[in-house]
């Protein structure tokens, strides 16, 4: 390290170890399988994704799939961004290396989830094709499902179920989606919605419609 205005030299180091520390590491083939796990629950685990903007629907809706997926005896695990925020990625803000560690962590416990034989439902902003895709490459193509909660920003913006827009709006939240950050548009979701013209049970009905039979079939 140089101080910028006396160029003396202030500080040396060493790169001791970098932060990726899987060498001699080898993974492990356990005899009881993600196949045979599935088997006992007579399930297909997949992760159910809903991206979208705060305020879309995506907790509203995916609150409403576990509980008809769990009266119909499946064994399912919701994934909330604001819950996982205030336990597994406590120490993650909304910064953008911060939000690509946030979505890398979710998808690495989705995946652990789906090879423990659980249907995994996530909501999370997601806000970035790039994101999307991250997770899709850990958790597999033929296991992950977007479905893209659609509600246009003027909409989510007037529900403002936790107060978030107006205080966006304000200037007191950075990097806001929808606001003062970017959210893409997904590119080939599986499936989309717009809640301002159909009920949360309509929703519902029409994910299990598409994604049932892949949940039931045992791979
Ligand atoms: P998000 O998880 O996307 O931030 P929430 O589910 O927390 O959004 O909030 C969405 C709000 O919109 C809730 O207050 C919900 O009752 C309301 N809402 C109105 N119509 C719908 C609908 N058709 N689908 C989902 N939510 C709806």
């Amino acid at each position: 390290l140089i101080d910028r205005k006396s160029h003396m030299t202030s500080a040396v180091g060493m790169i001791h170890k970098d932060l990726k520390s899987s060498h001699d590491i080898y993974s492990y083939q356990t005899e009881v399988n993600r196949q045979l796990r599935s088997q006992i629950k007579h399930q297909n685990p997949i992760t159910i994704w809903f991206t979208g903007l705060s305020g879309s629907g995506k907790s509203t809706i995916a609150n409403a799939l576990e509980k008809k997926l769990f009266e119909k005896g499946y064994h399912t695990m919701l994934l909330d961004g604001d819950n996982v925020r205030k336990g597994l990625n406590y120490n993650l803000d909304f910064s953008e290396v911060d939000r690509i560690e946030n979505i890398r962590r979710v998808a690495e416990v989705s995946k652990l989830m789906n090879d423990a034989g659980l249907i995994v439902i996530n909501s999370f902003i997601t806000p970035l094709n790039s994101e999307r895709e991250q997770a899709k490459s850990v958790i597999g193509e033929d296991s992950f499902k977007l479905i893209h909660i659609a509600t246009p920003l003027e909409e989510c913006e007037k529900r403002d179920p936790k107060g978030l827009y107006e205080k966006a709006r304000k200037g007191l939240i950075p990097d806001f989606t929808g606001i003062s950050s970017l959210y893409e548009i997904p590119v080939n979701p599986n499936l989309t919605y717009d809640t301002t013209s159909t009920t949360v049970e309509n929703i519902v009905e029409d994910i299990l419609k598409h994604l049932y039979p892949e949940m039931t079939k045992v791979s």
